[in-house]
């Protein structure tokens, strides 16, 4: 019974009364509360002792910005500002209004606490008159409003005149409504309900938080639990003693509350850590100008709440934000600094953005951690102990496994994931966060993430007063704010033996951003193999030159940062609004403009000797091979002169589409440059590949493979001549394409669901023709009508060095929820395929026996799929999609998808890409398909040259020796060469165990080194390797997939 000592009520029988109704009391307290009906009589009465808007009290001023700027403060108070008022509307979306507000706060208020109420129904941030951003405003209702802003804790009886700036943007925290239905670029206009000042009854919002608490847990607690019944009984006795006409009634009703909270339980409770926390997406429902603009409200406003709140902690990720808020608001980064120091702001989270983890290549995400740590430690004075990533599609096997949080495996759609680390501050959710927590066998402690997210904000003072009030209170877990490092920390510590999960963390939802934004995937699969040329060549060019290059170091970091930002994770999977992807265009734009240029920056000086001035002086092709290993190729030069052409014979041949003169390069050296004079080159020595007609079938075939195609396009047949092995089983075909319904259950962009695979059509072609008729390359073009509108034209070519069959294919593609696929059936059996995945493989069911395997339905898969058995596989290519599946022995490509938001105009258009089936003797284990599929996607590099000066060349052109060469070890791939970070004339080779097996490899080096180490992907110093200085090179072991990151030094 709780009864207050200062009451002059007297409580009659509250406790019959709850035991008789417990859900009618149960309505009571919460009636008590709630904004609506009995406001007048309730609580709500009473929160406010005064309030007054417009003039004398409020004057207000407003300057619209043009069009969809968003200016400067020092821009935006120098022009014209007119008079408005509360009422009046603003718009249309993504445009940004200044307002200048003048406040005389009136005599009345003296004494008590003023509040400025602003409330646009959009985001808004306060700025101080002189240019310092003050607090982030978040309009609107729901849990994330967030419209006060504190202009003195105590009025005098002469107040001055006050004045400062509102910034609005008119959008929400989501963006710019209801996306599922809307474009976001719709013209909706903000309407400016509430401009006010306040004067809040302190005591009377403690008391709301009090009792907030306190029905939530009689709610939420087990109905039949001593401690839900104490809540009822003592929220039932607040509101009992509580009168809305006598504010002095709330100190007895408070004291309820105290004697409530104050019952401590067990020290065996549950320990919950818990940490304010506001993703912010560095892209989705707004464009990346948006989100500069979201983290400086999010986190001026948490600053604030800092202040207030001592003892409050908030961690905040995402390098790239930090970055733009230090070029855009320097003050508040220098702000965050300091309290970054006194250890309330955790800058967190490892990586430049928080990546999607699916499609990045494996030096991409290297990438993401290298600048993100750089960051961390050159404005924070240290790295990141904990990597971050709340909320993403699917985390790699290679992911450094140091620290790893996340919540979003607990969204899988068919399997629930038995680890939990994590749910969302209200007591229920204490509640829920000792409940759902799978591993509480083994350790006794969560962590609490809390505060409004995905569109920032972060946490609100109410949710840091309930957690003041739920710190140690029985009934709910205790709870304490905690930096991510203290929770790890002890749960290692403490932990008896925590479960750990072998394989990948296989997200299963969201299989749609394998495909989604098509465009866009094949932008970044090609800026990852750009910087790998970028850097492999200046690399050389400063090593061999002992530093007289002039590395570019800052702008190679400029590019990288950003290929990584368009890595976040609703921006490369396909998932955010139609203005992002116009943003990504530009920044990838920029990336092969540049990229280009320092490319040609690189070779001009290593071979700029050699390379032809002039079309007349052009006498052979100097092919640079930026692989590690030796290639053979068939390129297309069409700045060969009719003069050499003349000479070149057989090994020449022009190609039909665009008359381009297709060059044979035959063993060119890895990591090297080496001379083509095709008039010197003897005549070609293998056989010329044909193409035939065989009745209404057409056949390609060279001296290993023969590929009958009939004339809807198919593969009939796919003989292994050398095998003397037919790969298409009776009564199936290969290169299908096929056409789903893809209308996932709710997010558009983001899923595939299994139902699609039901129900689809099969698309045959027509019109099939001969192009290209040998002796180099022969080829078929064909037609595919797909519905109505769209028509997909592939040409599919057989060269005479390979068995590799190519898919070029051009699509103009306008489906509304059609997924394309093509398939290949081959008669290969086995019950798992492989993918590449980051700096490896993983192998996943090729049949649906449990619910995990059904799960894997559409799986990624980087260059590859591989399907092998005993003796034999085939590998299928691709050189910009990453959504695969393997069912029995079919295997299927997604190729595009149609989805219509949260982009209506998602894929719409022309596309432009390439697949490929290669079949090869041996498992996949003994096959070279992984520099095959690095082959298919990057040509060699070929500059027009003069013969006679290479003759004479000494240097890097001529050398004799490649730059890099691994030997020994056919399953290690030299993935990366780059200068140190250092600056220094150190440089570092990165490189991986392909295939899941041992090595020892031997690393060579024509540049000049004197010593060898093994460094971390930082690149700080790990162990050092015996450097054999006569042969210059250094043996390296290698564990599966194992990763090794070498740096020579002079
Ligand atoms: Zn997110």
């Amino acid at each position: 019974m709780f009864i207050p000592k200062s009451s002059n009520f007297v409580v009659h029988s509250a406790v019959v009364y709850g035991h008789k109704h417990r859900s009618i009391t149960n309505s009571r307290v919460n009636n008590f509360l709630d904004d609506g009906q009995w406001k007048d009589v309730n609580i709500q009465a009473v929160l406010y002792d005064l309030r007054v808007s417009g003039s004398p009290h409020i004057n207000l001023e407003v300057w619209s910005a043009p069009g969809q700027d968003r200016p400067t403060f020092e821009h935006a108070v120098k022009q014209k500002f007119r008079p408005t008022h509360q009422g009046e509307s603003f718009g249309p979306s993504w445009t940004t209004h200044w307002f200048h507000v003048t406040v005389q706060i009136p005599k009345e208020f003296a004494g008590k606490p003023v509040q400025f109420l602003f409330d646009s129904n959009s985001e808004a941030m306060i700025w101080s008159a002189d240019g310092e951003p003050l607090q982030g405003i978040t309009g609107g209702g729901g849990d994330e409003r967030h419209v006060d802003y504190l202009l003195t804790r105590k009025a005098t009886d002469n107040e001055g005149i006050r004045e400062f700036y509102v910034e609005m943007a008119a959008n929400d925290l989501f963006g710019n409504g209801d996306y599922h239905q809307h474009p976001q670029d719709r013209a909706i206009y903000y309407n400016l309900s509430t401009v006010e000042l306040v004067a809040p009854n302190l005591d009377a919002w403690a008391l709301y938080h009090d009792l907030e608490v306190i029905v939530e847990m009689a709610g939420r607690l087990p109905q039949d639990s001593a401690r839900s019944w104490q809540a009822l009984k003592a929220a039932n006795a607040m509101v009992n003693v509580f009168d809305h006409r006598n504010i002095d009634t709330i100190a007895p009703a408070r004291e309820i509350a105290e004697q409530f909270f104050s019952v401590n339980g067990a020290h065996t409770r549950h320990q919950v850590y818990a940490i304010g926390n506001c993703h912010i997406d560095t892209a989705w429902l707004w464009p990346f100008a948006e989100t500069k603009r979201k983290s400086a409200r999010s986190w001026a406003t948490q600053l604030q709440l800092m202040d207030q709140y001592p003892e409050y902690k908030f961690a905040a990720s995402q390098a790239q934000q930090f970055e733009w808020l230090k070029q855009n608001y320097p003050g508040l980064f220098a702000r965050i600094q300091d309290k970054a120091k006194s250890g309330q702001f955790i800058p967190i989270g490892a990586t430049w953005v928080e990546m999607d983890c699916n499609l990045p290549s494996g030096e991409s995400l290297a990438r993401q951690f290298l600048l993100g740590q750089q960051f961390y430690q050159e404005h924070f004075d240290e790295t990141c102990k904990v990597f971050w990533l709340p909320d993403t599609f699917g985390y790699s096997s290679q992911l450094p496994q140091i620290y790893f949080f996340t919540q979003k495996l607990s969204w899988n759609n068919i399997n629930r994931f038995p680890n939990t680390t994590f749910r969302h501050c209200r007591p229920g959710e204490l509640i829920d966060s000792e409940h759902n927590h799978k591993d509480i066998v083994y350790t006794n402690e969560s962590m609490l993430l809390y505060g409004n997210g995905d569109g920032g904000g972060g946490p609100l003072k109410a949710m840091l007063e309930r957690l003041r009030r739920m710190a140690d209170t029985d009934g709910l877990p205790r709870v304490k704010n905690a930096h991510p490092n203290e929770f790890y920390e002890h749960v290692e510590k403490t932990a008896t033996e925590l479960v750990s999960w072998k394989g990948e963390l296989y997200f299963e939802l969201h299989r749609g951003t394998y495909t989604s934004q098509s465009n866009n995937k094949r932008n970044n699969r090609q800026a990852e193999f750009l910087m790998r040329d970028v850097e492999l060549l200046n690399t050389v060019a400063k090593a061999s030159s002992f530093g007289l290059y002039d590395y570019p170091m800052e702008a190679i970091r400029k590019l990288w940062k950003q290929v990584c930002l368009n890595q976040f994770h609703d921006v490369l999977p396909g998932s955010a609004i139609g203005m992002v992807y116009r943003d990504s265009d530009k920044i990838y734009n920029e990336i092969f403009t540049i990229g280009d240029a320092l490319r040609k920056r690189a070779t001009d000086f290593l071979y700029g000797d050699v390379v032809a001035k002039a079309p007349e002086d052009m006498s052979a092709v100097l092919l640079v091979n930026t692989a590690a290993w030796m290639r053979t190729d068939i390129i297309a030069v069409p700045e060969l002169p009719l003069s050499l052409l003349s000479k070149a014979g057989a090994n020449v041949q022009i190609r039909r589409k665009d008359g381009a003169p297709l060059v044979l390069a035959t063993n060119v050296c890895g990591n090297r440059a080496q001379l083509l004079d095709p008039a010197q080159t003897t005549e070609f020595h293998s056989s010329p590949v044909k193409v035939y007609q065989e009745g209404d079938d057409f056949v390609l075939e060279n001296t290993m493979v023969k590929v009958t195609i009939g004339h809807n396009g198919r593969v009939k047949s796919f003989i292994d001549i050398r095998e003397d092995r037919e790969l298409v089983p009776e009564g199936a075909q290969g290169n299908v394409f096929e056409l789903y319904d893809d209308v996932p259950l709710y997010w558009d962009a983001w899923d595939i669901e299994i139902y699609n695979l039901e129900k689809y059509q099969s698309l045959p072609g027509t019109d099939i023709t001969m192009v290209d008729k040998g002796p180099l390359v022969a080829s078929l073009i064909v037609r595919v009508p797909i519905g109505d509108t769209s028509v997909l034209v592939q040409t599919i070519t057989l060269t005479a060095i390979s068995p590799r069959l190519e898919f070029d294919c051009h699509i103009g593609w306008h489906e509304n929820r059609k997924c394309l696929k093509v398939s290949f059936t081959w008669d290969i059996h086995s019950d798992v395929a492989t993918y590449e995945t980051q700096f490896g493989v993983v192998q996943r069911p090729t049949h649906r026996n449990t619910s995990w395997d059904m799960a894997k339905f559409e799986v990624c898969g980087h260059k590859f799929a591989d399907l092998s058995e005993y003796g034999y596989g085939v590998a299928l290519l691709n050189d910009c999609k990453y959504g695969y599946s393997t069912l029995e022995n079919t295997m299927t490509l997604t190729l595009l998808r149609s989805p219509k938001a949260p982009d209506e105009n998602c894929d719409m258009g022309p596309h432009v890409f390439r697949y490929a089936v290669f079949p090869h003797k041996g498992t996949f284990a003994e096959s070279t398909v992984v520099k095959e599929a690095y082959n298919f996607n990057v040509p060699l590099l070929h500059l027009p040259a003069n013969a006679d000066r290479f003759s004479m060349k000494g240097g890097m052109a001529g050398a004799a020796h490649p730059y890099f060469s691994l030997s020994n070890a056919p399953n290690v791939v030299l993935d990366t060469v780059k200068a140190a970070e250092d600056g220094s004339s150190s440089f570092v080779v990165r490189m991986y165990e392909a295939y899941g097996g041992h090595a020892k490899a031997l690393l060579t080096t024509a540049l000049p080194a004197m010593k060898a180490e093994i460094v971390n992907i930082l690149e700080g110093h790990v162990s050092d390797l015996e450097w054999l200085p006569h042969s210059k090179s250094t043996a390296i072991k290698f564990k599966p997939f194992e990763i090794v990151t070498v740096k020579f030094s002079i």
